[in-house]
């Protein structure tokens, strides 16, 4: 029987819907709901390859998941018709206590809030939109699934940072890793194209959107992965640095910065941003493209991290089957892949730039025919891998 999934990404001030059935991939409807909170909030439902759009006040999450269920019932599929297997909720930090999607209950929403000072941007808004969601269904189990739980294989060598005991065993400090949805899918779908079985690819996984992180993926499991104890490091990302020196922090301190200026900075005013002033890529492609120095130093900036991400995991791999592309920059933007692997033959990567160049939606080979590392563009799906794990738990027997 199929699986039918209402799959939730709730974030602090909007929420975002996918209904899917989980063995097809068919989408039924998709949703965005955005500035939840503020005096104008706006709402988008697409069905049919109709959209709706509603504008108006939404003032909290509750009232957000009422517009959810209105747009359902005005433009279709109504949710009233439709047998629910499961409602999927992304959840972003899980800590090392969730290594596999969870049925929720009570217990899972408590440790699901003793995360929040892990991730206090992001947990809040998930736990927000589990809440409105059990609310409204009381009766359909309801599956977390989160963004750290791929990476809970990594080895406590690649996870573990060089820190005084009392800061990693008082305060959880590690390596956790984020995006591991992506990573999954993404890193199981280019062993398929392949022709790989799973548990012999050694992929490494690019994901880059304006946040962006790397994973090397030996069989199937997340070994090392650019990001860490948030997602900030690792990386350039849109408004986000990646890697600094550690001191960073107490230098600006002494020249009197805040620390909420400090995080802040890091957050919304760093990466592509902070170098180039946009953290749209197609805006910085086409001040590279006119020429315009900053931007090519950013580019350059942002090519030579990857680079060295590439190089790393290849080491850490050993042997590489394959690399993929995926996100809203490496699904589309051939220069920036192009930047990031030319020079890299040695290794066993062979752009073909032609391919690379047509290469700018779906699923492409972008490596030679002889290239030992074959390089693909995939893109990512993290709405059917969460209903795929939600509906996955509930025919194994999950129940509430
Ligand atoms: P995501 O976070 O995956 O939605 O990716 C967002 C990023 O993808 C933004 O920096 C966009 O500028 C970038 N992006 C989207 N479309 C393109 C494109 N056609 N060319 C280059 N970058 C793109």
């Amino acid at each position: 029987m199929a699986s039918v999934v209402l799959v939730i990404n709730a974030g602090s001030s909007s929420l975002k819907y996918e209904l899917l059935e989980a063995e097809s991939g068919t989408t039924y409807a998709t949703g965005l709901i955005e500035k939840i909170g503020e005096s104008t909030s706006h709402g988008r439902h697409t069905s049919d390859d109709t959209t709706a759009e509603r504008e108006g006040s939404c003032p909290d999450h509750a009232t957000a998941f009422e517009w959810l269920v209105e747009a359902f019932h005005d433009n279709g599929p109504d949710l009233d018709d439709v047998a629910l297997t499961a409602v999927g909720h992304r959840v972003v930090h899980g800590g090392a206590h969730f290594t596999a999607p969870s049925l929720i209950t009570d217990e899972v929403i408590s440790e699901i809030e003793r995360l929040i000072p892990l991730a206090p941007l992001h947990n809040p808004g998930n736990l927000e939109g589990i809440r409105v969601a059990l609310a409204k269904f009381p009766e359909t189990p309801q599956v977390a699934v989160f963004d750290t739980a791929f990476h809970q294989t990594l080895p406590p060598a690649a996870y573990t940072y060089a820190i005084p005991k009392a800061w990693r065993v008082d305060h959880r400090i590690r390596r956790y890793g984020f995006h591991g949805t992506s990573h999954a899918y993404v890193s199981r779908r280019t062993a398929q194209l392949c022709g790989l079985p799973l548990d012999e690819a050694n992929v490494i996984v690019l994901h880059l959107g304006n946040g962006a992180s790397a994973t090397a993926v030996a069989g199937g499991r997340s070994v090392d992965t650019s990001m860490g104890l948030s997602p900030l490091e690792g990386l350039v990302m849109g408004t986000r640095p990646g890697d600094l020196d550690p001191s960073l922090p107490a230098h600006l301190a002494r020249a009197g910065l805040a620390l909420e200026d400090y995080d802040r900075a890091l957050n919304k005013d760093s990466g592509l941003k902070g170098l180039v002033g946009t953290n749209d890529f197609r805006e910085l492609t086409d001040l590279v493209a006119a020429g315009d120095e900053e931007a090519v130093l950013a580019l350059g900036v942002v090519a030579h991290r990857l680079k060295k991400y590439i190089g790393a995991y290849a080491a850490v791999l050993g042997r590489v089957d394959a690399l993929a592309f995926t996100a809203g920059v490496g699904e589309h933007s051939p220069v920036l892949r192009a930047a990031a692997l030319t020079g890299l033959e040695r290794l066993g990567i062979e752009l073909d730039g032609d391919a690379n160049a047509a290469a700018t939606s779906g699923e492409h080979l972008i490596s030679t025919a002889d290239s030992p590392i074959a390089v693909w563009v995939v893109p990512t799906n993290e709405e059917l891998e969460i209903a795929r794990q939600a509906a996955a738990l509930i025919a194994a027997g999950a129940v509430r």
